[in-house]
């Protein structure tokens, strides 16, 4: 998470997550010019100064006010006064610990987060406003290029036009993008860069928040989905799990010891990327046989086709098989036996106590099951394959915006428990609503 403005209300960016805080010197000059100053510029330092104790805790999480002292190179008697401030006006808390230490937190009922999910036919986002008690949804389709950052920027900036809020009422803004991004650079992986042409090599968090003045995280949309189904769906309580999204790609995430687990570059998880068959169909990542050149819609629909039956969609597939087609029925059942396959490997590597399967194909429910169910069996060591639990995801299309919500308070220390009962997701899905004049501007 990086920081959102910096004291001139200029947008300040930088693309390191929760590192290091604002230059300390500057802090220092900006106290010790204070008696020089004129009234309204006092008013600006100490605006600034709120600032700074403000940003030390949402990246460092409650802490101690000497610890604040420390951080922010403001005076103990400055850091009392402004949490003072803080206290009175409902936005920080302090929290006894011990009969010695009390720390200071921020209240998460004063801190929105906007979930934005980037996929290359439509654009979600959803406001979490848990001082206003509101939820926003929007939903701009695409025409199958991956949207762009500025229309990320008109989404957000509509949804909290919307909800009334100006930039210093966020947390954080989360981006889950349906592309892996480079670790180095922040940028869409360069073997995915053609389905997401408007953002090629731009690094999404840092030119997100370029524009927005308001912290970003951009993650891969698979791995928050794995962040939601760990914190409140189908990998509650596992210290070790894995998701898996089927739909029109094939994505992971990997949560270990309750962190997204990302890897060397950041490309951890591809799971859609094991490779099966050696000498399978050619896959876009550029290797063959790929699970994804098997389960992905694309490939189901043509496996579907050579039986000369022909469907639209998976969604089709799926109720084709819910309705008894034997096609429909036998190509999806195959697909859950790719699908272990490849869950028998992983098993092999981390053993994973729980894998989730959210997506389009996990709605064929038991048929897909047993497929996945028979291949892990048949090809998991022996000692592992018990302990696996294979399950349907349960959050549905809203994991990647819950995702995002988990992320952006975890990155600034609030934590997820904090969320008050009404935010935390249900299994019902909401309706999001769409915004088609942002679609036009394009
Ligand atoms: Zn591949």
């Amino acid at each position: 998470m990086a920081h959102g403005e910096d004291d001139s209300g200029t947008p300040h960016s930088s693309a390191s997550h929760g590192s290091t805080p604002r230059g300390g010197g500057d802090a220092r000059s900006a106290e010790s010019a204070k008696p020089a100053r004129s009234a309204r510029s006092a008013s600006g330092v100490r605006q600034g100064n709120v600032r700074r104790v403000l940003d030390a805790l949402r990246l460092d999480g409650p802490s101690s006010q000497a610890a604040l002292a420390r951080r922010t190179q403001l005076s103990p008697a400055t850091v009392n006064a402004i949490v003072k401030t803080l206290r009175a006006d409902g936005v920080a808390e302090v929290r006894p610990v011990n009969g010695r230490e009390s720390l200071v937190a921020l209240v998460a009922s004063h801190a929105a987060v906007v979930a934005v999910q980037v996929n290359v036919a439509a654009m979600r986002a959803a406001l979490f406003d848990f001082g206003g008690r509101v939820r926003l949804d929007a939903c701009v389709p695409l025409q199958g290029e991956g949207g762009s950052p500025a229309l990320v920027v008109d989404m957000v900036r509509s949804l909290t036009a919307e909800a009334g809020l100006g930039p210093r009422d966020f947390a954080g803004v989360a981006v889950g993008m349906q592309a892996p991004l480079a670790r180095a650079t922040g940028a869409v992986a360069s073997w995915a860069r053609l389905q997401f042409p408007e953002w090629t090599d731009l690094p999404v968090a840092k030119t997100l928040e370029d524009d927005l003045g308001i912290p970003v995280i951009a993650e891969n949309d698979a791995n928050l989905a794995a962040l939601a189904e760990w914190t409140w769906g189908a990998g509650q309580g596992a210290a070790d799990f894995l998701y898996v999204m089927c739909a029109a790609g094939v994505g992971g995430g990997l949560v270990i010891d309750g962190r997204i687990y990302r890897g060397g570059d950041g490309l951890a998880g591809e799971i859609g990327h094991i490779v099966l068959e050696p000498g399978g169909p050619v896959c876009f990542c550029g290797s063959r046989g790929c699970l994804t050149t098997f389960v992905s819609e694309r490939s189901i629909l043509l496996a579907l086709e050579a039986s000369g039956s022909s469907r639209g969609s998976l969604r089709e597939v799926v109720d084709g098989a819910r309705r008894g087609d034997p096609a429909c029925r036998r190509v999806l059942y195959e697909a859950g036996r790719h699908l272990g396959r490849a869950f028998a490997s992983t098993a092999k590597l981390m053993a994973p106590s729980v894998i989730a399967v959210g997506g389009t194909l996990s709605e064929a429910g038991a048929l897909v099951f047993d497929g996945i169910q028979s291949s892990v069996e048949m090809h998991s060591l022996r000692a592992v394959s018990p302990s696996i639990r294979v399950c349907p995801a349960r959050l549905g299309d809203d994991a990647t915006l819950f995702g995002g919500v988990a992320a952006v308070l975890a990155e600034t220390g609030q934590g997820v428990s904090t969320l008050p009962a009404w935010s935390k997701p249900s299994k019902a899905a909401r309706q999001p609503q769409i915004i088609r004049d942002l679609n036009s501007r394009d």
